[in-house]
């Protein structure tokens, strides 16, 4: 069928769009600013279309914060508590702007909020509440949920200077207050930093999202929407845990232990390692990641599957000789001990993690997905002059970089699979059940994969192969 002609923008709430066979038919809000994007409309034609009143966003509700008393972790179901609800659009701040998110993905974060643990994200929402004005609205008895986007400008407050309506971007999730003077040296030091679309309101997993001016960056232009969407958090967060001063700030020739190398933030740890003259060890648990992690250039791979290794011999007590065992494992294959651990498994794989560093090796660490309360023996740490560094999303100058390099064709997205925003409680689940590689997009506004490439020269410089090379894997 031919694309319908392009629809006359007009202020009211619906227009009509003339259809290939002459009929008329009435195109609601969202559909004319998603024609607007799609037809690359001037930022004064974006300026002169209406906002819609209200928009469909991925949300928990607050009164369900009580449904899985009595489960256990692994048996909450992301698919019963996100939600497709049609949520009213806030005002918005001088220093924000409004966002058509094209498309968004699936962190690690959506499932905790999805299963309230370890705690639920309405204390978030109640606390930034109290915090001012603005920060009032967000206070509501549902959260949109998501921490990436990417999309198009729609509307910018009036004290935005570097953005304009229309102007395509990626969202990084660092939501920071820039008067708070922590904020100016790094702002991860900030003491009201948040992540937005978890610790904030007025997330990416929707037809639109509120965002602060300091989280925009520009869309790669040689990518689809969702391979541009998949990458703010979990590549700058792997930026700053491997390449910045910030944390393990890697040299040419260190060798990097990469738990859950072909994960979100794993995937983009190994390019990392690779990118900067580093020999990453790559750990995953699968065949098939094993295999994906090989074409992406890793040579060394352990599949702990394969292994079997138990570092807890029961709930309580670690076992020693296991870490030695995956030390050994490390030596064997690449000769000696790695210089950094990329720690995030956090409780199961921690002591292994200090026992394997290499003496005045660095563990880096910005999570604990298999348990929070971590036990190492100390002995391993002070012995042999380790540290232990916390490392936590990123700031504006370290996501900007490491958008750049993505732009750059210098690091590829990590995408392997594309859900609606319907299936957003699927695609959770796929995570929460790690049944997935790399990241998992969402299509929000964005009709169909494959739209958003704004430069296919750049695109066939840097190869499809490379840039789609993670959805052979899925
Ligand atoms: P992900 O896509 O689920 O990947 C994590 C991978 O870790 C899994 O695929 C799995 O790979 C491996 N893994 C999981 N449990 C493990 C265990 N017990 N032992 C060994 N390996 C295990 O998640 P992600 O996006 O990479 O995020 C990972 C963690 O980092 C999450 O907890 C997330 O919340 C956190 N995070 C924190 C920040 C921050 O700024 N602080 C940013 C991003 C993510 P294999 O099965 O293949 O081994």
């Amino acid at each position: 069928m031919a694309p319908p002609q392009r629809c006359i923008l007009a202020p009211a709430r619906k227009c009509t769009q003339f259809l290939p066979e002459g009929k008329l038919q009435l195109m609601s809000e969202m559909q004319q600013i998603l024609e607007a994007i799609q037809n690359h409309a001037s930022s004064d034609e974006i300026v002169g279309l209406k906002l819609p009143e209200s928009y469909r966003a991925a949300v928990v509700r607050k009164d369900e914060v009580d449904m899985w008393e009595g489960y256990a972790s692994e048996d909450k179901d992301p698919r019963k508590s996100l939600h497709i609800d049609e949520v009213p659009l806030p005002e918005i701040a001088p220093d924000e702007a409004v966002i058509a998110v094209m498309a968004s993905s699936i962190n690690f974060n959506t499932v905790w909020t999805s299963i309230f643990e370890p705690l639920s994200t309405f204390l978030f929402l109640e606390r930034l509440g109290r915090e001012s004005v603005w920060g009032k609205r967000h206070d509501l008895p549902y959260h949109i949920v998501g921490s990436d986007a990417s999309g198009v400008i729609l509307r910018t407050g009036s004290a935005v200077r570097n953005w304009k309506p229309g102007d395509r971007v990626t969202i990084h999730c660092n939501y920071v207050d820039d008067q708070d003077p922590k904020a100016h040296d790094d702002s991860m030091l900030a003491d009201n930093q948040r992540i937005w679309g978890f610790e904030t309101n007025f997330g990416g997993l929707a037809e639109l999202a509120v965002v602060k001016a300091n989280q925009l960056m520009p869309k790669p232009a040689h990518l689809t929407w969702e391979e541009a969407a998949v990458n703010a958090l979990c590549n700058s967060t792997s930026y700053r845990m491997i390449v910045s001063p910030h944390a393990a700030g890697m040299k040419q020739g260190d060798a990097v232990l990469v738990w859950g190398a072909t994960g979100g933030i794993g995937g983009y740890a190994i390019q990392y390692v690779l990118n900067g003259g580093g020999i990453p060890v790559g750990v995953v648990s699968s065949e098939n990641k094993a295999q994906l992690l090989r074409e992406m250039g890793c040579e060394y791979v352990i599949n702990r599957k394969e292994k079997g290794y138990k570092f807890w011999k029961d709930e309580h007590t670690q076992d020693e000789s296991e870490w030695r065992r995956l030390g050994k494992d490390i030596r064997e294959l690449i000769g000696r001990d790695v210089d950094i651990v990329f720690e995030h498994p956090g409780r199961q794989t921690f002591g292994a993690s200090v026992f394997v560093a290499a003496r005045g090796g660095t563990i880096v660490t910005c999570a604990a997905t298999s348990g929070y309360m971590i036990e190492y023996d100390n002995r391993h740490l002070w012995m042999k002059l380790k540290r232990i560094v916390a490392s936590h999303f990123a700031n504006y100058k370290e996501a900007w970089a490491a958008n750049q390099l993505i732009a750059e064709g210098k690091i590829q997205p990590m995408l392997s699979k594309v859900f609606t925003l319907e299936e957003t409680g699927e695609a959770a689940y796929q995570i929460h059940k790690n049944m997935h590689e790399g990241k998992l997009g969402v299509l929000c506004l964005a009709p169909t994969e494959g739209l958003g490439i704004d430069d296919p020269e750049f695109r066939a410089k840097v190869g499809e192969d490379k840039i789609t090379l993670a959805r052979k894997y899925a």
